[in-house]
């Protein structure tokens, strides 16, 4: 009795198993009949093409843009470091004038008033 009611279960899934192929099948079929009166929607080439060769231009910028900020920030930190430069060999320039006490424009006396005229 355990057996047959063992071989009924198998046989039901079985069948269902069947069934369900069965059911594949007719939707596959629908499918294919679907598939040949598809046409695939025409594409307008250029107009994509125009599309990506723009997208390609604006990532062009946006690359150089950003490697012109890096650019731009080096060029920004040199000039402080020049400046920073500048302005201590000025410094020392003017230290040295005053130890020195002769004006390098009229090889007078260094006085305030001859270093104020000299422009650096
Ligand atoms: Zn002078």
């Amino acid at each position: 009795m355990q057996q047959l009611r063992e071989k009924i279960d198998s046989f039901t899934i079985l069948l269902t198993h069947k069934n369900r192929a069965e059911e594949g099948k007719i939707a596959l079929n629908e499918v294919r009949g679907q598939l040949k009166d598809y046409k695939p929607l025409s594409i307008d080439l250029d107009s994509l093409r125009a599309k990506i060769d723009r997208f390609h231009k604006i990532d062009a910028v946006f690359v150089k843009n950003s490697q012109n900020q890096d650019l731009y920030s080096k060029i920004r930190k040199n000039s402080r470091i020049i400046d920073m430069d500048l302005k201590s060999a000025v410094n020392n320039y003017k230290r040295l004038l005053k130890e020195v006490k002769i004006c390098p424009i009229c090889q007078n006396k260094l006085t305030d008033e001859h270093l104020k005229e000299i422009k650096l």
